[in-house]
């Protein structure tokens, strides 16, 4: 029975590579704002911030970097003080231990390897200790065309919900992702379901009712009448 409704919906939206673009095109209109909620002045700032927010809201990292980043300019300045100091002005993220040691790892790679620069390429971005594949997306796509796509919980959900993806693994949603979206949408898509996901298609009560992409969306719960789960992918 569910099976067959899942099946129903999916032909009543009709196939994915149809839906993409209309799908970015109604969230471009729709969140025009759609940016990184991350506060930084430069790369470096950029790569520690988003260091920070694993496990965390982008509104903790801002009130914790506001501070941090007036003591802690170079990465110098970040080995320069005890480990201990460190993991003080970082502890409200959360994580502070192994952030403090990715961070001081991260710094001394970056002396050693890159002369003080945050590095431009994915190979060399992956190189720097603590820093995975959506660390290195989120620092490239914010300073040039993005290399990738951008998958956080949001991006998840909603590409599981819009039956982009039926993988659960972030890597194998970003290469569904990658092989999908048109290339020039690659740096937007991840803000626009990022925004989508806190305003409209909440975690626990999707807002269908005023979801600009009710009639692409085969867990819509106004056309189907009922509520939608995160597996309809
Ligand atoms: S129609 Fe509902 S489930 Fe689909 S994207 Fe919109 S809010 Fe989310």
């Amino acid at each position: 029975m569910a099976r067959s409704y899942v099946a129903e919906a999916r032909r009543r939206v009709g196939p994915k590579r149809q839906r993409i673009r209309p799908i970015v095109e109604r969230l471009l209109a729709e969140h025009p704002d759609a940016t990184i909620a991350l506060r930084f002045r430069n790369d470096l700032e950029l790569l520690v911030s988003v260091m920070l927010s694993a496990q965390t809201t982008d509104v903790n990292v801002n009130r914790v970097t506001e501070r941090l980043f007036e003591k802690y300019r170079r990465p110098e300045d970040y080995l320069a003080v005890p480990v201990e100091e460190l993991e003080n002005d970082i502890r409200a993220t959360g994580f502070f231990r192994q952030k403090t040691r990715s961070l001081r790892g991260t710094m001394a790679k970056l002396l050693e390897e890159f002369g003080g620069e945050v590095p431009a390429r994915m190979d060399d971005l992956l190189k720097l200790p603590g820093v995975a594949r959506k660390t290195a997306n989120v620092v490239i796509a914010e300073r040039g065309p993005a290399e990738g796509i951008v998958v956080d919980t949001h991006v998840r959900r909603l590409s599981q919900r819009l039956g982009l993806t039926r993988q659960e693994d972030p890597v194998k949603i970003e290469r569904d992702l990658i092989k999908l979206v048109p290339r020039e949408y690659w740096n937007a898509l991840p803000h626009l379901l990022i925004w989508h996901g806190r305003r409209v298609c909440l975690a626990r009560r999707p807002r269908c009712e005023v979801c600009v992409l009710n009639h692409l969306c085969p867990a819509s719960r106004v056309e189907a009448g009922t509520v939608p789960s995160q597996t309809t992918a």
